[in-house]
């Protein structure tokens, strides 16, 4: 279930990219509220005209966000059906995607990704106790609503934005290129999606938030993108020992094996930066 909006209540600003299967588009919308009327930015997204068989399960994802309501999970107000498009109108977040931002090179210290990590373990918990696979996680799907500053130790604040067209839809090509965020055992069996998968997906965002945007296995094509689920590979360790650890448990080919989110949160909070700091002292005093 989720509102339906009319399109005279939308207004398309401007184009902000691509999505998988969408056209992203910053709008805004008109409402009432108390009698006033307002207007307030939200994203748009336009499902491809390619994709418009999988229409349902884009509305599925729709519906599941705007049923659901938590801090760090996006707001979606409904969906809106112009002609023959299929539009997700949701709340604009300011500083756009977090993959992006890191690529952009804006430094960020040690806590600051902590911090992002353990908002992101948050949501992760919501979802588990509802008992709801997400199946789309990754740094471009958190989306940063708070910079957060530094010197006045204002906390970064960020969204997990809605999956998108459930892997249940998705063909293999597809799944094998979200390697190495899709957990192994959907490529074997997309049908039976357990919370496992999104334990795999958040040990490889975290993996991409400590290494400041690099895009894990980048280069691969499809066929060594398989391979290296074949034969059990790791991505490359962090130097931080506690971090790799953590990424390797939620990263366990076993399902079964990979930890709790409050497992996750208590050894998040066990990473202090301190720790970090000295390792990185002791690096820079060898050489
Ligand atoms: P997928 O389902 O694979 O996540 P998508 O349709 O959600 O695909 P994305 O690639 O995740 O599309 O998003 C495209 C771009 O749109 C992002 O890089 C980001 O910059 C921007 N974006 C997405 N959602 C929002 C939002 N709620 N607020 C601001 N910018 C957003
Ligand atoms: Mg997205």
């Amino acid at each position: 279930q989720f509102q339906m909006i009319r399109h005279e209540e939308l207004e398309c600003l401007e184009s902000l990219g691509q999505g998988s299967f969408t056209r992203v588009f910053l709008g805004r919308k008109k409402g009432l509220r108390d009698g006033e009327g307002y207007v307030t930015n939200v994203l748009l997204k336009v499902l491809d005209s390619n994709h418009k068989n999988c229409w349902e399960s884009f509305f599925e994802a729709a519906s599941l966000m705007s049923q659901i309501s938590h801090k760090h999970l996006i707001h979606v107000y409904g969906i809106s059906v112009h002609q023959s498009n299929n539009i997700m109108v949701q709340e604009f977040v300011k500083f756009g995607a977090l993959d992006l931002y890191l690529k952009r090179g804006h430094s960020v210290s040690v806590s600051w990704k902590l911090e992002v990590a353990k908002q992101l373990a948050c949501a992760l918990i919501f979802l588990e106790e509802k008992n709801i696979v997400h199946g789309n996680i990754c740094a471009k799907n958190l989306l940063l609503a708070r910079e957060g500053d530094q010197t006045s130790g204002n906390s970064p604040f960020i969204k997990l934005s809605d999956p998108g067209i459930s892997l249940v839809m998705l063909g293999q090509d597809v799944l094998m290129d979200r390697i190495p965020w899709v957990a192994p055992e959907v490529l074997e069996d997309p049908e039976h999606l357990e919370l496992d998968v999104d334990k795999w997906s958040f040990g490889t965002t975290l993996w991409e938030i400590f290494s400041g945007g690099k895009v894990p296995l980048q280069g691969l094509d499809l066929h060594q993108k398989l391979q290296f689920y074949k034969k059990g590979h790791w991505l490359p360790r962090p130097d931080w020992t506690e971090l790799a650890d953590l990424i390797c448990q939620c990263m366990n080919y076993q399902p079964e094996l990979r930890p709790s989110c409050r497992t996750i949160i208590r050894q998040l909070n066990g990473l202090i930066t301190s720790d970090y700091e000295i390792l990185h002292a002791a690096g820079t005093s060898l050489n």
